[in-house]
């Protein structure tokens, strides 16, 4: 007997024709897609006439606990994925402690398997002299990946080059890397230190995540390892990759990420949105939307989002990175970078849809397909027999202010509040369970499970 059937589905995929079907459902995985009439059914719910793609997976989130639960923690954080329609999120190591070993990787696990309304994976985090525990996580098939920061953030995981060369030489697995040169960084600090309010953007430059971008070529040159590139923000890293993965983009395992916020925002333009504070300003403006690698200037945005278009992106990524209003209120010095954006994905990508920028099919491809075929997760990123029941039934594409409201994340801000986008989805189903309804959390006792690379 099915759990449940959803009935007349119109389904999306990245690349066949829509077709409209029952989707079956049993013991958390899809079971049947095709004609579910005759099975006996626990449940059953009409699609019809709605557009039903997977679950979103968001490859790049800090839920920020163990650590910093005023920021968010694994409740608060999940909640707000699932009201946006993402079904897994892969998180970050730079809690506190850090994931660098077994036992602080099993404490994030205990901390989400308890607690995560979504499925999770979770990075381990590359530091000197961490190797063998690196190997341990990912020989067992545990962790999702490796992450490196070459340029110093939020979080004491700085690598320098030798460590990133022995971590190239000793580890295995995939390598997921924040790409800023630390140097150039570290001069620009120095050389801006006497400015109160400099731009973002000209502490840490395109030029330092070109630089970064560059060295890690040329590693993946020499040690054919797979690395995934987070946050791609610059038309010339975006040159780079392209051309050293040639025309058939193989000739090198380098993929890439691309945030949200490097599509809408940029440090150029007035801040139309975001939510309004004192003398003029508002959250998509100033410290607010200090966030590493920068809000670029309007060319970069615009290149960015030519390179989605051109297939030149493979995942969309939220760096979903939540501080309080307080923490952002502070001079540019004090206010740490980051925002908060994994609600917002899903909604922001359906308005370019609207908006003819690119096609929902493209918006399945780098959010759900890709993301399942670069991190490994066999069963997810397709409504398919065998795979995991993970799906989102899309509503109407009509355009709304975002409002304070609408947010779920702990934080309580966005810097697209006000933006007109896509509402949330009408349902979004964890394990064939429905979580979420147009944004709001409707069962509260689902729990993701632990996503594994290769299962
Ligand atoms: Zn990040």
């Amino acid at each position: 007997m099915y759990d449940l059937v959803v009935e007349d589905a119109t389904i999306v995929s990245g690349w066949e024709p829509r077709r409209v079907a029952d989707i079956c459902v049993e013991h958390g995985r899809i079971v049947h897609v095709g004609d579910g009439a005759s099975g006996a059914a626990r449940a059953r719910v009409s699609a019809a006439g709605k557009l039903v793609m997977p679950g979103v997976i968001d490859g790049h989130v800090h839920f920020r606990s163990p650590g910093h639960p005023h920021k968010e923690d694994w409740a608060s954080g999940s909640r707000a994925a699932a009201s946006g329609g993402v079904t897994t999120v892969l998180d970050m190591p730079n809690t506190n402690p850090p994931t660098l070993t077994r036992m602080e990787w099993e404490q994030k696990r205990a901390l989400a398997a308890e607690h995560s309304r979504v499925n999770f994976g979770i990075w381990v985090g590359a530091s000197a002299g961490r190797n063998d525990a690196i190997n341990e996580l990912m020989d067992s098939g545990d962790a999702c990946g490796i992450k490196v920061f070459m340029g110093a953030s939020t979080g004491p995981l700085l690598v320098d080059d030798d460590t990133l060369v022995r971590l190239f030489e000793q580890t295995r697995g995939l390598i997921g890397v924040h790409a800023e040169e630390e140097s150039v960084l570290e001069v620009l600090r120095t050389r801006c230190s006497s400015v109160e309010a400099p731009n973002h953007n000209v502490v840490r430059p395109p030029v330092a995540a070109t630089i970064a971008v560059r060295r890690l070529i040329e590693l993946v040159e020499a040690h054919l390892r797979p690395v995934h590139i987070c946050h791609l923000s610059t038309e010339a890293e975006s040159d780079l990759v392209e051309a050293a993965r040639g025309v058939d983009r193989r000739r090198l395992p380098i993929t890439t990420e691309i945030c949200p916020h490097h599509l809408y925002l940029s440090a150029d333009l007035p801040a139309a949105f975001g939510r309004p504070l004192e003398n003029g300003a508002t959250t998509a403006s100033g410290n607010w939307i200090k966030v590493n690698p920068p809000i670029r200037d309007d060319a970069d945005r615009r290149a960015m989002w030519s390179a989605v278009q051109r297939q030149r992106i493979d995942t969309i990524g939220s760096d979903h990175a939540p501080h309080t209003m307080a923490e952002k209120a502070l001079p540019y010095w004090s206010a740490p970078s980051g925002i908060p954006g994994v609600e917002t994905t899903l909604p922001l990508l359906l308005t370019a849809v609207r908006q003819g920028r690119i096609t929902l099919e493209r918006v399945v491809q780098l959010c759900c397909e890709e993301p399942a075929r670069v991190f490994g997760l066999k069963a997810k990123g397709a409504i398919r027999e065998g795979h995991d029941a993970d799906f989102v039934v899309l509503g109407e594409p009509d355009l709304r202010p975002l409002t304070s409201d609408d947010i779920v994340c702990r934080v309580a801000w966005s810097p697209f509040e006000g933006m007109p986008m896509v509402p949330k989805p009408d349902a979004v189903y964890v394990a064939g369970r429905l979580v979420a309804s147009h944004g709001r959390i409707v069962d509260d006792d689902v729990r993701g499970s632990l996503t594994r690379p290769g299962a």
